[in-house]
């Protein structure tokens, strides 16, 4: 028998809303990301779990202990338990009624083995007792241990219920696939075929999903793969993927905008409906790339971050090595202020001229490298 355990798991304030289950006669399971993550040794984020009680004998069970219960999703059967300040999301049993492509309608089961065949992965799909004993419907295990993402069922089928599920095979094989080995043929095959569905999906579905699947440790394989299967083009066009190996094994750590900087790709702030900063962002380094504007300046203008994400890039794009004294150059940069304010032109500049002075002021101390005083400036 397989057990899991962890922190999470053991943590009394997760125990207790076993507790409260049990005292009300409910089964209970840890599902999903928990169960998955905790097998492989991966931090566990946040803790899912599913009964075959209603969310109604759920809220009533945690309200009787006096835990508080947020309806985060009556609709589709979860409910929320705080307890310790840990929420821990309670799902009851489902399956799935009819399928559009986009979301599924379900309906409530008593049955495990159906909440397990409507979720999408086999390492997705299993379950531990509050004691952290491994029930695998499914067959999630063996490619668990494989680092092999599958689809439960027929490939196909499964996309074509939700073709969010071509984004999320890529999403977990980054996370959690074999990085040395590929992806599941069979998988790649159906999501090669289905892609044309993609293009029924929201804007906001899409856009989370490539956020997450650009935050693994190491996305590139997995987006070289959505490449070549004509599934990267249909998310992301124009994107080239050439650099982004290169950038990852430069930088340290994942960086969302740099690394959508450095794959390129058109219009993703409504493809992806991104943020307003982060979609700036992404532009500014995209703008900055291919600029001849020294690191310090950039440091100086758009702050250490920035600079270091356009040295990041530049050295993955053109194939350089990133540059000796970077961290200086961008040290300096950052830390340099502007020594002229526009009261030490007053009277004498005014206006638009004003401006223009300061300006032209700046962009000498800047070619200085920050060197020229206030004094030096105005005399
Ligand atoms: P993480 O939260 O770490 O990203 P997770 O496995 O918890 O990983 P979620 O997106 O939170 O992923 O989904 C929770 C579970 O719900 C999944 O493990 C899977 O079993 C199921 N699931 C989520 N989305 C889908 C979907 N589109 N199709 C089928 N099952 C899904
Ligand atoms: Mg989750």
């Amino acid at each position: 028998m397989t057990v899991v355990t962890g922190d999470w798991l053991t943590n009394p304030a997760t125990q207790a809303v076993f507790d409260a289950l049990v005292a009300a006669g409910i089964d209970g399971f840890f599902v999903g990301g928990c169960v998955r993550n905790a097998l492989l040794g991966a931090p566990v984020a946040d803790i899912d779990m599913t009964t075959s009680a209603t969310p109604g004998q759920v809220s009533t069970a945690a309200e009787a202990v006096g835990l508080k219960v947020v309806p985060t999703g009556i609709d589709h059967g979860t409910v929320t338990v705080v307890s310790g300040g840990i929420p821990h999301e309670v799902t009851t049993f489902r399956r799935d009624m009819e399928t559009d492509g986009r979301r599924a309608q379900v309906a409530f089961s008593a049955s495990m083995a159906e909440d397990a065949a409507r979720r999408d992965f086999t390492m997705n799909a299993l379950y531990a007792d509050r004691r952290g004993a491994v029930t695998d419907p499914v067959g999630g295990l063996p490619d668990l241990n494989a680092r092999r993402v599958r689809f439960i069922g027929d490939a196909d089928a499964r996309i074509a219920e939700d073709y969010l599920r071509i984004l999320r095979f890529f999403r977990f094989h980054a996370w959690y696939g074999d990085p040395a080995g590929g992806l599941d043929a069979d998988g790649l095959a159906a999501c090669a075929a289905g892609a044309d569905g993609l293009a029924q999906l929201s804007a906001e579905r899409v856009g989370a999903e490539m956020k997450k699947l650009l935050s693994a440790p190491d996305p590139a394989p997995a987006v070289a793969a959505m490449a070549q299967a004509g599934i990267l083009a249909r998310v992301m066009p124009g994107a080239d993927t050439k650099a982004l190996p290169v950038l990852v094994h430069l930088e340290d750590g994942a960086g969302f905008t740099r690394r959508v900087a450095c794959l390129g790709g058109e219009d993703l702030k409504d493809r992806w409906r991104l943020s307003k900063a982060e979609a700036a962002e992404i532009a500014l380094l995209r703008d900055l790339i291919g600029a001849d504007t020294g690191l310090a300046e950039i440091a100086y203008r758009h702050g250490a971050d920035a600079a270091r994400d356009v040295a990041l890039l530049r050295a993955a794009l053109f194939e350089q090595p990133l540059p000796d004294g970077m961290q200086d150059e961008v040290a300096t940069g950052a830390g340099a202020v502007f020594p002229v304010k526009a009261a030490d032109l007053m009277p004498e500049f005014s206006g638009p001229a004003l401006g223009a002075k300061l300006q032209e002021l700046e962009t000498r101390w800047i070619a200085s490298g920050f060197a020229l005083t206030r004094a030096e400036l105005l005399g």
